[in-house]
This record gives structure tokens, C-alpha cells and sequence, in this order.
């Protein structure tokens, strides 16, 4: 499993900077609230979104980004969510996901 080797929260342009051995990747804030993997966003059986991703904010902001053991990160997000668990293979995964249109 990759772990990340930095991890920079940058407030002002919205994205979370993650420092690969192999590449960086600067994930924007509300593409990773719209892919929060948490029982309250998809369904945990059938793997389907439940969240809707244009009821996220666009000005969608982190007010808190801590660790859950060396897996994850735990994000708590200025609409009040904060179930999420966004392990480094997820977030991975995340930065080959289509751009966010806006
Ligand atoms: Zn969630």
C-alpha cells in the first residue's frame, strides 16, 4: 500500500496537496467530499452513491484534516460532515478521476 509521504492542506485554492513516491496529487476539496466513502454517501452493500454530488458546496471548505491511524485520513468538512475515512489507497484512486466541472 502507498503511503503518502506529505500531506499539504491549501486553504486558499481548495485542494489537498499528497506527496507520492511516484507523483503528487492535488486533489480539490469538494471532489473528495463528493467521493466521502461513508455509509451516510454510499451504500456500503451495493457500492452506490447515495450522496448527490451538486449538493456539495462549491466553496466546500476542511475545517479540521487529521490522521485515523497511518491508513486514512479524517476530514471534517464545513458542511458538517465528518464520517468519512479517506484511506490513501481511496485518495489514490481519486486522482485519476475526471475533473471536477464546475
Ligand atoms: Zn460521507
Amino acid at each position: 500500500m502507498q503511503t503518502p509521504l506529505g500531506i499539504k492542506v491549501h486553504k486558499e485554492r481548495r485542494i489537498i496537496e499528497l506527496q507520492w513516491s511516484d507523483r503528487i496529487s492535488e486533489l480539490p476539496f469538494r471532489l473528495v467530499r463528493q467521493n466521502c466513502p461513508c455509509a451516510a454517501c454510499v451504500n456500503e452493500f451495493t457500492g452506490e452513491r447515495i450522496l448527490d454530488p451538486d449538493s456539495v458546496p462549491v466553496d466546500i471548505d476542511t475545517l479540521d484534516v487529521g490522521f485515523s491511524g497511518n491508513y486514512a485520513l479524517k476530514i471534517k468538512w464545513s458542511d458538517n460532515h465528518d464520517t468519512g475515512l479517506f484511506t490513501w489507497k481511496h485518495l489514490r484512486s481519486l486522482d485519476t478521476a475526471e475533473p471536477n466541472p464546475e
